[in-house]
């Protein structure tokens, strides 16, 4: 099965060579890297493939970097994707414009690549902390994402791989409401296709596992919607 957690990186920039070192790095990361050559292409890609991250390029044909960072950062669908602005002029002044886009951060041309990577790294670990090695806690429970452990009042639980990237999810983001589609993406990955009722099912292991100690359910059935962490 697809690693169906590993964060989507999108490469907005227009030369070639430059988008081939990015995907060659961003790839060797472990993230999927997907690209765009433009603004149009930049704007689909978003819509499409929903990434967890932007590394866009100021100068750009047609619809500038600026213009993508600032209809990205205005729509409420897309506004929490950090987007990494790289620009290959250094003048304070366009620093400043570039954060009054809403852009995350910025790094100026020619950069190094161990230094952007740090900061996709940096991002990452705020927005998708479960992919990125990070401890989650939620109420009593404990989940190691590198080392792949659960705990439950200190408790280890065992949990299957599928279970493990539903709490995972779960967990980024407590309270709020997963559909069964967004779960699917998350945990299974858009290009598998798995019954809804799939998931009904791995919730039902999930909680089963989570009480393996005692302690209450903390998995809501929200109806006719999907699921939350408390
Ligand atoms: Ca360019």
């Amino acid at each position: 099965m697809a690693p169906a957690q590993q964060p989507c990186v999108l490469v907005v920039e227009d030369e070639s060579a430059q988008r081939e070192v990015l995907f060659y790095n961003l790839d060797a990361e472990g993230f999927r890297v997907v690209m765009a050559e433009n603004g149009d292409e930049a704007l689909l890609m978003v819509a499409e493939e929903k990434p967890d991250l932007i590394v866009l390029d100021w100068m750009l044909p047609n619809v500038s970097g600026i213009e993508i960072c600032r209809r990205v950062k205005s729509n409420n669908a897309t506004r929490h994707i950090p987007i990494i602005m790289l620009s290959a002029r250094s003048e304070e002044v366009d620093r400043v414009r570039g954060l009054e886009t809403g852009a995350d951060d910025y790094v100026v041309k020619p950069y190094s690549v161990v230094e952007l990577m740090a900061r996709v790294r940096t991002q990452l670990r705020r927005t998708r902390p479960a992919t990125m090695g990070e401890r989650l806690t939620y109420d009593d429970i404990m989940l190691d994402s590198e080392e792949h452990r659960v705990f439950r009042g200190g408790k280890p639980l065992k949990l299957g791989p599928t279970e493990f990237r539903l709490l995972s999810t779960l967990m980024e983001k407590p309270g709020r409401v997963w559909t069964r589609d967004q779960l699917l993406d998350r945990v299974w990955g858009r290009d598998i296709y798995v019954d809804t009722r799939t998931i009904d099912v791995h919730v039902g292991r999930l909680r089963k596992a989570l009480m393996t100690h005692g302690g209450l359910d903390p998995v809501r059935t929200v109806r006719g919607t999907g699921y939350s962490l408390g």
